[in-house]
């Protein structure tokens, strides 16, 4: 980000030229398979591997083919697990007895009038879910004129680099000594996307914050918010992110994709031994038949099913 994006953007005096470490959905994190985005991402920011980058994969199985009853590739499959397999060891405190969150009043007791006091309420919950001090957290809004200036995506905004409407962005540490995290004003009005892009950011603090990674990597983290029991909210609004052929959706958020989604769901209620979730009734339709989908595959190939990745 340059001086003429923070005039461009009405931050004068707040925000500082810097290149942005984060959300600009290029990094990995030093591992070599996981700097390698899940191929069938809606929001695929990488080139394929090639099939060589696989070889400490102990599978012979195309990398491009799904096994029989599996939702994800074989190469999406690995991925995954290997991931998830990263992110237990990262956080496998309470990853047992975490609370999954779901979308109603008693989990998220908040007036939403689309006030920024509902987002800072709503930033307090997921906050502590996510085991953050939201005191350690500044949130900042920007409004939608800022998703008109072209160009000014790729810098630091959410979702894919030509999409100008980015519902939030994660800014690291700023001077005060706190996680600085903006909203689009618009996801006021939408709580359930907000609650999405909450976890999302603070997904960021608990990875590159908490020096967890060195380089970002966005799928990391959208599994990150699976972890920790928010992943109703950001796996639902990958499906409601679909995009038409010529027109993009303002709410369009998120770099896994649906089935990406099912499959690492039915992973977290897997490690988790949950057979029937009642979290699962909240999940949308196609997530829910992505999710029972991969639950199937795995009780099916439990002889496969984390067990290929070297570690
Ligand atoms: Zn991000």
């Amino acid at each position: 980000m340059d001086n003429d994006d923070i005039v461009r953007l009405k931050q004068n005096g707040t925000w500082s030229p810097g290149v942005c470490l984060y959300c600009s959905g290029s990094g990995s994190i030093g591992i070599d398979m996981l700097g390698k985005a899940p191929e069938e991402g809606t929001y695929q920011t990488e080139k394929p591997a090639e099939k060589d980058d696989y070889n400490n994969w102990g599978s012979s199985f195309p990398m491009d083919e799904k096994r029989e009853g599996c939702p994800v590739t074989e190469q999406n499959r690995l991925w995954l697990e290997e991931a998830f397999l990263l992110l237990q060891d990262f956080f496998i405190e309470n990853i047992q007895l975490r609370k999954v969150l779901i979308p109603d009043y008693n989990t998220f007791p908040i007036k939403y009038d689309g006030t920024k006091q509902s987002a800072y309420d709503t930033m307090k919950i997921v906050a502590t879910q996510m085991e953050v001090s939201s005191d350690s957290i500044e949130l900042d809004f920007y409004d939608e004129e800022a998703n008109q200036i072209s160009g000014a995506g790729h810098l630091f905004l959410e979702a894919d680099k030509d999409d100008k409407n980015a519902a939030g962005l994660y800014y690291g540490m700023n001077e005060n000594g706190k996680y600085e995290i903006f909203l689009n004003t618009r996801q006021l009005l939408d709580p359930e996307s907000l609650v999405a892009t909450l976890a999302h950011e603070i997904a960021h603090i608990k990875l590159l914050g908490e020096n967890r990674i060195d380089e970002n990597n966005e799928h990391l983290t959208d599994l990150t918010t699976v972890i920790f029991g928010l992943g109703i909210f950001n796996a639902n609004n990958a499906f409601r992110s679909f995009r038409g052929s010529n027109y993009y959706e303002w709410q369009s958020q998120g770099y896994l994709s649906q089935v990406q989604w099912g499959y690492s769901l039915a992973l977290f209620a897997y490690i988790r031994n949950e057979v029937s979730p009642a979290w699962i009734n909240y999940l949308t339709p196609n997530i829910k038949s992505d999710f029972l989908q991969g639950q199937q595959f795995i009780m099916d190939n439990k002889d496969l099913v984390f067990q290929q990745v070297n570690r």
